[in-house]
């Protein structure tokens, strides 16, 4: 089936990482631009493969060029909203083609082809080849399929606004609905692959974290395949309205999660919140000094508050874990009118880059949009209390009020020289992405997403 491609094709791939020092070009990516739509279309013609810019063989080693990639498809039971799943599904099946990597999804695509596969003889016909192959045998529905790889400018260009466009009418789609609407969610498994206990729990209003597949996608991909890695989710008893907890969605996760995770909350950072594989559009994090929710996605380059940029971050918080504090979400999750409305939604949102306060203001209460800060307003903790303070910000009441509240705890002054305050058994007392510490022998202890629990806490009088 693959015998015209010089290269091995197999899901034993997947994992491969194409490192900078062993890449022959890269494509797309946060140094260039690039997209990938999948079109249900009509008069397809089958196995059809093109290029449309320079190829492997006219490119400079170790340069990089936009990048986009067109499916089109055609089938008697094929429906239009099958097409965001079709396309979640370009990034795993690229993957399987040695010597080629694909990351991410819609405009956020990022691709390296290495050198020893170009050696090897490898072409983007070759790409566009093995896509169409793989996806006609994934998706059996499909009947006819081409795929054109475009490396030109300005087809690139085009291309992108036109996928744009299409993003926009899916997602506009999804808005329509809320979690109350519907009877059911559905999970998604797809990226166990690299995330072994991760699992997305899609509702309306909250759109999968790749920002990829909403809810119509996925009543349409688990209607298609019901044993797929899209299936069905009954929402059970509602166990809190406000943040999101359900029953059933408790159970499945722990069943897909093979008991990794217990309790998701849909709509908070807190507590239980929504794991994250890897493939987040966005990181919410908890930013402890004001007790507020920055924001940032995979296209800020600069450091978050935390003093660590997006890449730092999403390695603490990926591969399915689930880590109090933060929570992987898509831009569309912005939109929604729940976004972590547990948390207090935009009044707790305290910093976010100004590309993403932009694409979301009209989501954004009007009293809060000059309040919440961007990396143009403020970078350092000190630099957002400051902001806070002068616009205003809600946070800043909320501040007050625990500092009152603490004040009054200090009653400890009338409590004697020392207190035992009997917690409730292994309670947690304290949390930290990071806790650094000299240890003998010259080495170095640094315990990520730390709690730290006890069974008893004791204020002492100093
Ligand atoms: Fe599925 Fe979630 Fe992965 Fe998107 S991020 S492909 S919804 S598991």
């Amino acid at each position: 089936m693959f015998e015209d491609i010089p290269v091995d094709v197999s899901p034993m791939y997947e994992g491969e990482r194409i490192r900078a020092a062993n890449m022959f070009v890269e494509l797309a990516g946060p140094k260039a631009f690039g997209a990938e739509l999948v079109q249900v279309a009509e008069d397809v013609e089958d196995g059809a493969v093109d290029v449309v810019g320079p190829k492997l063989s006219e490119m400079t080693e170790g340069e990089i060029y936009p990048f986009a990639i067109s499916v089109k498809i055609q089938g008697e039971k094929l429906e239009k909203e099958l097409e965001g799943v079709i396309e979640r599904r370009i990034h795993e099946l690229c993957n399987y083609i040695k010597g080629f990597m694909h990351l991410n999804q819609r405009d956020q695509i990022w691709c390296r082809v290495s050198k020893e596969a170009v050696e090897a003889g490898f072409t983007l016909e070759h790409l566009a080849k093995a896509l169409s192959i793989l996806l006609k045998e994934e998706f059996p529905i499909i009947e006819k399929i081409s795929v054109s790889v475009f490396t030109e400018e300005s087809e690139v260009e085009a291309f992108l606004e036109n996928a744009r466009a299409t993003y926009e009418v899916r997602d506009a789609r999804a808005r329509e609905l809320s979690d109350e609407d519907v009877d059911v969610f559905y999970g998604c498994v797809m990226c166990q692959s690299f995330a072994p206990s991760h699992v997305c729990v899609v509702t309306p209003d909250r759109t999968a974290l790749c920002g990829a597949i909403n809810w119509f996608d996925c009543r349409a991909a688990a209607k298609m395949d019901p044993e797929g890695p899209i299936f069905e989710i009954t929402k059970g008893e509602v166990l809190d309205n406000v943040k999101g907890e359900y029953s059933d969605v408790n159970a499945m996760v722990s069943e897909k999660s093979q008991g990794t995770t217990e309790r998701v909350y849909l709509h908070s950072v807190f507590e239980y919140p929504h794991t994250s594989c890897g493939c987040f559009e966005a990181v919410a994090f908890y930013i402890p000094e004001l007790d507020g929710i920055g924001i940032v996605d995979r296209d800020f380059k600069g450091e978050t508050p935390l003093g660590i940029p997006f890449s730092a971050m999403a390695g603490q918080c990926s591969g399915g874990k689930q880590v109090e504090g933060f929570t992987g979400l898509s831009l569309e999750y912005m939109r929604s009118p729940k976004f972590l409305q547990a948390d207090g939604s935009y009044e707790r949102i305290i910093w976010l880059p100004k590309e993403i306060k932009d694409s979301v203001i009209d989501f954004i209460p009007e009293e809060l949009r000059d309040k919440i800060p961007t990396e143009e307003d403020a970078s350092s903790i000190k630099e957002i209390r400051r902001f806070l303070r002068e616009t205003g910000h809600p946070i800043m009441e909320r501040l007050k009020a625990s500092k009152a509240a603490a004040a009054e705890a200090d009653v400890i002054e009338e409590v004697p020289e020392e207190t035992e305050i009997q917690e409730t058994p292994m309670a947690q007392v304290a949390y930290a992405p990071e806790i650094s510490m000299p240890a003998s022998g010259g080495v170095r202890i640094i315990l990520k997403n730390a709690k730290v629990y006890a069974e008893k806490v004791i204020i002492k009088r100093k």
